[in-house]
C-alpha cells in the first residue's frame, strides 16, 4: 500500500492551490453577495485545462485521472464551492457522461468545445416533482420518427442560465418505466426552449440555478445519447461518478474552513493567551483534523476504484454521505472558532458554511446515499 501521492498529482494540487489563492479568492465575498457567476474564473480554468480534466486530449481535454480531478475540486472548493461546482458538473456529468455514452458525432460536436471551457454544459434530471423520486419524470420526449418532441419542466438546474449544451433526461414510454425514459442533447436557443429566473440561494450563490421549460422543442433524434430507453441507466451511471465530484468538494469545504479556524486560533486571544491553548479549542481542532482525514482516505479511495475500473458506487456514495456530514459539522465548529468573527462575511466561515449545506442535498440527499449504502451491502 501507498498513501503518498505522485509528483504529478502534487503539481495539480499546487496548481490548484494557487489559482484559487489568487483568481478565487479575491472577490469571492462580493460575487457571494451579489449571486454574481465567475465568468471569467471559469474562462481561466478552461485555458488551464481544469474544464474537461478526465476527457481524452483528442476531444480537448487533459487525460488525466480521476484522482487528478478530485484534488483539484478539493483545492478550489476550499475557496470558492460556487466555481467548484460549475467545474464538476461541466466535468464529471457532462464531459464525462458524452464521452463514455456518446456518439463519435457528439464528442466532436459538443465534446470539444465543453472540455476545453469555450462553452459549458448543464445536466438536467431534477423536476418539481421528481427530485429523490428520479423514474417519476413528467418530462415527455415524444418520438416523431427523425425527431423528438421535447416538453416540461426542469428543477434546479446548475449553470441553467450560463450552459450551452444541456443534456436533458425525459420519459418516451411511460408504459415502459424508467426503461422508457431518453437522454437528448439540448441547445440553448432551440425554439420553445426557455430558461427561467434565477434562483436566490442560501449557498453557492455564485452558481447559477435555474428552473428550465421545454414547450414543443423540436430534438433531432441523433442528439439522443445511447440506444431507446438508456437515459435512466445513462443518469444513474453518470450520477455516481458525480458523486466523487460533490464528495471532493465537500471534503475541499471542510478543509477550507478547518484551515481558518486553525490560523484564526493561533492569532486570537482570550484570557491572556492564544484561543487555541484552551483544550476545548483544541480539541475541536483535533476532531476536524480527524475527520477531514477520514473524508480524504473515503474520496481518494472512491476516485482510485473509479481508475481502476472496479465499481465505484458504493464507494463513491460512502465518500459523499460522509464528507458532506464532515463539510456540515467543522464548518459549523469553524464559525464557532472564530466567536463572533466567525458571523461576519470578511472571516469567510460563514460562507464555507452555507456552502456546506449543499453537499448534504444535490447528486442524492444524504438519506439517498444511504439507500444506496445499504442496498448495496445487503445484496453482498
Ligand atoms: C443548488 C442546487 C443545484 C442543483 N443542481 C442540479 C442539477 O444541476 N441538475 C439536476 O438534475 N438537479 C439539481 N439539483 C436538484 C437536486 O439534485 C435535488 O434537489 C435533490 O436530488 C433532492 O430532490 P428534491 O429537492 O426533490 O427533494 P425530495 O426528493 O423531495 O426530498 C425531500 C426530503 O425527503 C428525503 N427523501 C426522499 N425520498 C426518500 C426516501 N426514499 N427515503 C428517505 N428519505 C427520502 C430526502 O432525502 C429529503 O431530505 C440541484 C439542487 C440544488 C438545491
Amino acid at each position: 500500500m501507498d498513501f503518498s501521492l505522485s509528483e504529478e498529482h502534487e503539481m495539480i494540487r499546487q496548481a490548484a492551490r494557487d489559482f484559487a489563492q489568487n483568481e478565487l479568492l479575491p472577490g469571492v465575498i462580493e460575487r457571494d453577495e451579489n449571486q454574481i457567476f465567475p465568468k471569467e474564473q471559469i474562462k481561466k480554468l478552461g485555458e488551464l485545462g481544469f474544464m474537461g480534466m478526465m476527457t481524452d486530449p483528442e476531444y480537448n481535454g487533459s487525460g488525466m485521472d480521476t484522482l487528478s480531478y478530485v484534488i483539484a475540486m478539493e483545492e478550489l472548493s476550499k475557496v470558492d464551492a460556487s466555481t467548484s461546482v460549475v467545474v464538476s458538473v461541466n466535468n464529471s456529468l457532462v464531459c464525462w457522461g458524452l464521452e463514455t455514452f456518446g456518439s463519435k458525432e457528439h464528442k466532436e460536436k459538443y465534446l470539444s468545445r465543453l472540455a476545453s471551457g469555450e462553452i459549458i454544459g448543464a445536466f438536467c434530471l431534477s423536476e418539481p416533482e421528481a427530485g429523490s423520486d428520479a423514474t417519476s419524470q413528467k418530462t415527455t420526449a415524444i418520438d416523431h420518427g427523425d425527431h423528438y418532441i421535447l416538453n416540461g419542466t426542469k428543477n434546479w438546474i446548475t449553470n441553467g442560465g450560463t450552459a450551452e449544451v444541456y443534456l436533458v433526461i425525459a420519459q418516451t414510454d411511460r408504459e415502459k418505466g424508467h426503461k422508457g425514459i431518453n437522454a437528448l442533447i439540448v441547445e440553448k436557443g432551440m425554439p420553445g426552449f426557455e430558461i427561467g429566473p434565477k434562483e436566490n440561494k442560501l449557498g453557492i450563490r455564485g452558481s447559477d440555478t435555474h428552473s428550465l421549460n421545454f414547450n414543443d422543442v423540436k430534438v433531432p433524434k441523433e442528439n439522443r445519447i445511447g440506444d431507446d430507453g438508456f437515459g435512466f441507466k445513462f443518469a444513474m451511471k453518470t450520477l455516481s461518478g458525480g458523486r466523487i465530484g460533490i464528495a471532493a468538494q465537500a471534503l475541499g469545504i471542510a478543509a477550507g474552513a478547518y484551515e481558518l479556524a486553525l490560523k484564526y486560533s493561533k492569532e486570537r486571544k482570550a484570557f491572556g493567551t492564544e484561543i487555541a491553548n484552551h483544550q476545548a479549542i483544541a480539541f475541536k481542532l483535533a476532531d476536524m483534523h480527524t475527520q477531514i482525514e477520514a473524508a480524504r482516505h473515503l474520496v481518494y479511495k472512491a476516485a482510485w476504484d473509479k481508475d481502476q475500473g472496479k465499481n465505484y458506487d458504493l464507494s463513491g456514495a460512502m465518500a459523499k454521505l460522509y464528507a458532506s456530514q464532515v463539510a456540515m459539522e467543522t464548518s459549523v465548529e469553524a464559525v464557532q472558532i472564530h466567536g463572533g468573527n466567525g458571523f461576519v462575511k470578511e472571516y469567510h466561515v460563514e460562507r464555507l458554511m452555507r456552502d456546506a449545506k449543499i453537499t448534504q442535498i444535490y447528486e442524492g440527499t444524504s438519506e439517498i446515499q444511504k439507500i444506496v449504502i445499504s442496498r448495496s451491502i445487503l445484496r453482498n
